[in-house]
C-alpha cells in the first residue's frame, strides 16, 4: 500500500484532503512525491505566517532539542518565563495561560471567563452565560461545537454544554440586546474566516467594546487565525483601535513547527486560576516556549505585519481586477482573502482541485469561498505566479 492508501485505510475519514503527497517543505513552496513543486496558498489554515520551516524556528526547536524538552508544570523550566514576557510585549497583555491546541486554549478562556462571572462580577453559581455570533468558528471540542450554528459540526455530538446565546455576526445591537445580569462574556473572532472570511461592518468592535463596557462584561476575541500578522497588524482587533479582556492565540505562534497555544489576559481575569485549578501535561513545555519565542521574534525582526498589509491590498487589488464572470465578491484584510464565487459557478472545491494541478494548493471554505491565506514571507512574483494560475482558473 502506498502512504495514501495506508492513511484511507488506517486513519478515521474526518478530513477530504486534495489528492497531493507532500514530501518536503520550504518557506512558501512545497513539493510532492513525484517532485512537483506547488506555492501554498492555505498555509495551514494561517499556522504558516513565518512560512515552512523558517531558519530562525528550526534552529531554536534543535538548539532545544539538545537540552530538554518536557518536564511538565510540575517543575519550572529555563525556557517558558522568557516567552511569556515575549508575548506579553506582543500581546500587550500582563499574563498568558499555554495549551497546545487553538481548541485548548478556547476553553481555557471559556473557564476563565464564567469563573471571572462567578467570582469577580457576582453572577449565582451556575448561571454563567456567554455571547457568541452565527457562523462561529472556534474549534472542535464538545462545548465548543456547543455554540456552533454548523449543523454538520454537532449532529451526532450532543448532549451539549450549555449557556451561550448566539446572535448574528455583524450586529453589535443584537449583542447588547443578548446581554442578561448573568452575562460575562462576548466570545466573536474579529474577522470570521471558516465562515468565508466575512469582515463585521467597521465599527462593529468598537460598538461591541463599549456595550461590553456598559454591562461589566469581558470582551473575549478569538485572533486564531487573525492574529500574528495575518490581517496586516499584529491583531486584527488593532483595525478598530480596540483592545479585548481576553484573546486565544494559536496556529503561527508554534511558527509551523509545534503545537503552542495561548489564553491571554490582565490579571483581573488570569488570577482567577489557582493552582490545580486548570492545566495540560505539554502547555508551556521547553520546546514549546524556545520555538513559540523564535515565532513572535521572526514576526517583528521580519516586519510581517506590515508585509501583510502591503501585499494583501495588492493581492486583493489584482483579484479583483480580474473581473472574472465567477465571482461574487474579493474580501478580505492583510493576507486573509476570500473569493466567494456565484453559486451558478459551482463550488469552490474543483476551482481549487484545478489550481492544485497549475501548482497552487488552496482551499474552499464554507462552499463557496475560495481562501487564500499564504505564508507572510510570499514574495510579489510568487503572488504574481499564483494570480496567474488562479486567472486561468477564473476567466
Ligand atoms: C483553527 C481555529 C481554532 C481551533 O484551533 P485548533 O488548533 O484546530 O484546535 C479556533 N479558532 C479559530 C478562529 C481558528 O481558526
Amino acid at each position: 500500500m502506498n502512504p495514501t492508501e495506508q492513511a484511507e485505510r488506517h486513519g478515521a475519514n474526518n478530513y477530504h484532503p486534495l489528492p497531493v503527497v507532500i514530501t518536503r517543505a520550504e518557506r512558501v513552496w512545497v513539493w510532492d512525491d513525484n517532485g512537483n513543486k506547488y506555492l501554498d496558498m492555505l498555509s495551514s489554515y494561517s499556522a504558516l505566517n513565518q512560512g515552512h520551516r523558517h531558519p530562525r524556528i528550526l534552529a531554536a526547536a534543535r538548539e532545544q532539542l539538545e537540552r530538554v524538552t518536557l518536564t511538565s508544570r510540575a517543575f519550572h523550566n529555563d525556557q517558558l518565563g522568557p516567552f511569556l514576557a515575549r508575548l506579553s510585549e506582543v500581546s500587550g497583555f500582563s499574563r498568558a495561560l499555554l495549551m497546545n491546541s487553538g481548541a485548548e486554549a478556547v476553553e481555557t478562556g471559556l473557564k476563565a471567563c464564567r469563573k471571572w462571572g462567578y467570582t469577580v462580577k457576582g453572577v449565582p453559581e451556575g448561571k454563567a452565560r456567554i455571547v457568541v455570533a452565527e457562523n462561529n468558528f472556534h474549534g472542535r471540542t464538545i462545548s465548543i461545537v456547543s455554540y456552533s450554528t454548523e449543523p454538520q459540526y454537532r449532529e451526532g455530538f450532543g448532549p451539549f454544554t450549555p449557556g451561550f446565546d448566539i446572535v448574528p455576526f455583524g450586529d453589535a445591537a443584537a449583542i447588547e440586546a443578548a446581554i442578561t445580569p448573568d452575562t460575562v462574556a462576548v466570545h466573536l473572532e474579529s474577522i470570521q474566516g471558516e465562515a468565508g472570511v466575512v469582515l463585521p461592518p467597521d465599527g462593529y468592535l468598537r460598538d461591541v467594546r463599549a456595550i461590553c463596557d456598559r454591562h461589566n462584561v469581558l470582551l473575549f476575541l478569538d485572533e486564531i487565525q487573525t492574529g500574528l500578522g495575518r490581517t496586516g497588524k499584529m491583531w486584527a482587533f488593532e483595525h478598530e483601535g480596540i483592545r479585548p479582556d481576553c484573546l486565544t492565540v494559536a496556529k503561527a505562534l508554534g511558527g509551523g513547527v509545534y503545537p503552542v497555544s495561548a489564553f491571554c489576559a490582565d490579571d483581573e481575569v488570569m488570577n482567577v486560576f489557582q493552582p490545580g485549578d486548570h492545566g495540560s501535561t505539554f502547555g508551556g513545555n521547553p520546546m514549546a516556549a524556545a520555538v513559540g519565542k523564535a515565532a513572535l521574534d521572526v514576526l517583528i525582526d521580519e516586519g510581517l505585519p506590515a508585509r501583510a498589509a502591503e501585499l494583501g491590498s495588492y493581492f486583493k487589488a489584482r483579484l479583483t481586477a480580474l473581473n472574472s464572470p465567477h465571482v461574487r465578491e474579493v474580501r478580505g484584510r492583510g493576507l486573509l482573502i476570500g473569493v466567494e464565487l456565484h453559486t451558478s459557478s459551482g463550488a469552490a472545491r474543483p476551482y481549487c482541485e484545478r489550481l492544485s494541478k497549475l501548482g497552487v494548493l488552496c482551499k474552499d471554505t464554507h462552499g463557496q469561498v475560495i481562501r487564500f491565506a499564504p505564508p507572510l514571507v510570499i514574495e510579489r512574483d510568487e503572488i504574481d505566479f499564483a494570480l496567474e494560475q488562479v486567472a486561468k482558473v477564473l476567466t
